[in-house]
This record gives C-alpha cells, structure tokens and sequence, in this order.
C-alpha cells in the first residue's frame, strides 16, 4: 500500500463576470485529472513551467484548499472528515518563502513548538526539550530558541521551516520549492539537510521545484506536469537518461549554458503557455510541439506504461528520435556544476563545516 495516493484530481476555478448579476463564462482548469503515488521513504518530484499547477496540486494534496473531484489515499485511508486531522499531523508543508512562512511576532522556540501545541504532543517541557533538539538536527543551535525570525539568514529561516514541519513526527513532506529562494550554494546545504533528515526519519517527500539540478539531487521519481495535467512519470535516472515526452525533453534541452561557445546547443522552449482556461484540443502541448501531427490536435492522449516505471501521454512516444543529450546524460553544464556544489556541500557539512 502506498502512503500517498492522489486519484484523477481536479481543481477547476470558475470564472464570473458581470457586475449586477455575476455570469460564469469559462472555467480555468488548474489541475485537470492528476494521478501519482508515493511510496514510503521516496522523493516524488513534480516539475514543470509556472502556471502548471504543480502548486495547487500540493494544497490540494494538504487539503488546504477542496479539490473540484477526485480522491486523495493517506496511509489507505481516503482524506475527508476525521481522516483530515490525521493528514495534518502526518503530511507537513516548507514553503518556498521562508520570509514569509513565518510568523514574525512569535520566537522561534514557539514557532517550532506550535504544531506540537496544537495537535496536544507532551507538555510545556517536553515541547521545550523537543524544539531544542530539532534546532540541533537542523543545523541550529539550542539559544536560536529565543530570537526572532528577523534575526536570521533565508537559509536559516528554512532551517526553521523545516524544524517545524518535522516537530510533529509526519510521515511525509511536501516542500514547495523549497530552495528556490535562496542563494545556490545555501541551497545546496537545505537539499542535502533535506536529504540528511529523510536518511534518519524515513521520510516521504512531494517535492515541488522547477530547478532540473535540484530535482535530479533530491528525486527517486519525477513527475512532469504540463498545463494542469502529467505527462510523464519515470525513474529520476531514466527520465534525466532519455526522456520520453517531447515537453520533458524541451524541459532539458532549456537548461542553459554558461560557455557562450554551447549556447547554440540550447533550445529554448518555444511559445508561450496557452491559458488552462481555454486548453488546446487533443494533446494541450501541441500548439509547443515539434513533433505534432494530425492526431495530436484530434485525439487526446492518455497516460500509458511504456517501460517499466515509465509512463507517457504522447501518441509518438514509442516512435520519436532519441534524446540526444547535451551534456553527460541529459543535464547541462550549468546543472552538473551545480550538483558538485551540492557534493562539496555536503563534505563540508559531514566534516562538521556549516
Ligand atoms: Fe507532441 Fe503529439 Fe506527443 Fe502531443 S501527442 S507531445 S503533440 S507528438
């Protein structure tokens, strides 16, 4: 049984206009029919342009906002009335801001003792014993405690988050691009803390970010989303390997060079999203496209096994070219940079250098 199971959920936004009497004149279609798993102790990664709906999926999956249709599983169980108070000790949330998801009034030992408080775990003691020894775990020291949120650095303050969201013991994490406000080489110490933590606790992660690099550190699988709706699930290695989607490989081949001299080995993703209000017909990324044919704008595809653990929404997806990968096998010099920064960091943090 998986821990996390997420069934053709929708979330769709009427859209209203008139001023005396309010007429619904389309509906946007923020996440349109998605369907994934996560084991237990696995990093789901969700990646995929802005606007996607990679976000709404997390708050729907938190339950922080009620899903059109479809069904969220936790633990086998299906979230909706007294299995919600489950869900929100054992799903916990690091938000992408760390300035802002934290209250600024209250210090840190309460922030952190907060969601202890409110589920009733221990008593004031106990809570006081466990926040300093969270501060410990992620790389803080116990008289953190007493200060406040202004007096800490971005990486410091998702330190916080994170010791927050663990206080409460939850199964699994969903963090919501929660590097992607920060410096690269800070990033790279909250990634491999993040990991560090999943080692020790057996933690699951839905993991949501754009960063390709950030995503092939911390993955087991990705998942790609394109205008409300996944178009490909794979291993992290096989989907980084030889992407199957041409929207996954349009993702790679985006990622940008530093050598001017590779510039020219890039291509961009061409043309703008269209609006989930009014998607394309047949398959929405054919207006993108440089494989479309006749199909594509007829016929919808659906999401099918096409090799183990791999699973597409493409009718040409057994019949296009292969990937040829720009560098390595399928990341950019910019990413595989990266990935050593992330290397380097973590030495430096297993020698005890913070
Ligand atoms: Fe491209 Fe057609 Fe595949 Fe859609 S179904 S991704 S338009 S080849």
């Amino acid at each position: 049984m998986s821990l996390l199971e997420v069934t053709d959920l929708t979330k769709h936004y009427p859209v209203r206009q008139g001023i005396v009497v309010a007429k619904q004149v389309g509906t946007v279609r923020a996440v349109d029919g998605v369907s994934f798993r996560i084991e237990r102790g696995e990093t789901l990664a969700l990646v995929g342009e802005s606007g996607c709906g990679k976000s709404t999926t997390a708050r729907l999956v938190l339950r922080l906002i009620e899903p059109t249709s479809g069904t969220v599983r936790f633990d086998g169980q299906e979230v909706s009335g007294a299995a919600l108070r489950t869900l929100r000790r054992r799903v916990q949330v690091v938000f992408q801001d760390p300035y802002a998801s934290l209250n600024p009034r209250l210090r840190v030992g309460e922030t952190i003792a907060e969601p202890m408080e409110v589920h009733g775990i221990g008593d004031a003691k106990s809570r006081e014993a466990r926040v300093q020894e969270l501060l410990r775990l992620v790389g803080l020291a116990p008289f953190h405690a007493q200060r406040y949120p202004h007096e800490f650095s971005g990486g410091q303050r998702q330190r916080i988050g994170i010791a927050r969201a663990l206080a409460v013991q939850p199964d699994l994490i969903v963090c919501d691009e929660p590097v992607s406000a920060l410096d690269v080489s800070i990033q790279a110490q909250v990634v491999n803390l993040l990991k560090d933590l999943q080692r020790q606790f057996g933690l699951s992660y839905l993991f949501i970010a754009h960063d390709l690099a950030v995503v092939r550190h911390m993955a087991d699988r990705v998942a790609v989303m394109y205008l409300g709706q996944i178009v490909e699930t794979a291993p992290k290695r096989d989907l980084f390997a030889a992407p199957r989607h041409p929207y996954t490989r349009a993702l790679l081949r985006a990622i940008p060079h530093p050598d001017p001299r590779r510039r020219g080995q890039v291509t961009p993703l061409g043309g703008d999203v269209p609006s989930p209000m009014n998607p394309p017909s047949g398959c929405r990324f054919h207006t993108r496209c440089p494989f479309v044919q006749d199909l594509c704008r007829a016929e919808v595809p659906v999401l099918r096994d096409i090799d183990a653990g791999t699973r597409v929404a493409c009718h040409l997806a057994e019949t296009l070219p292969p990937f040829e990968a720009e560098v390595g096998d399928g990341l950019s010099e910019v990413a595989t940079r990266r990935l050593a920064l992330y290397a380097a960091a973590k030495d430096r943090r297993a020698s005890g250098i913070r």
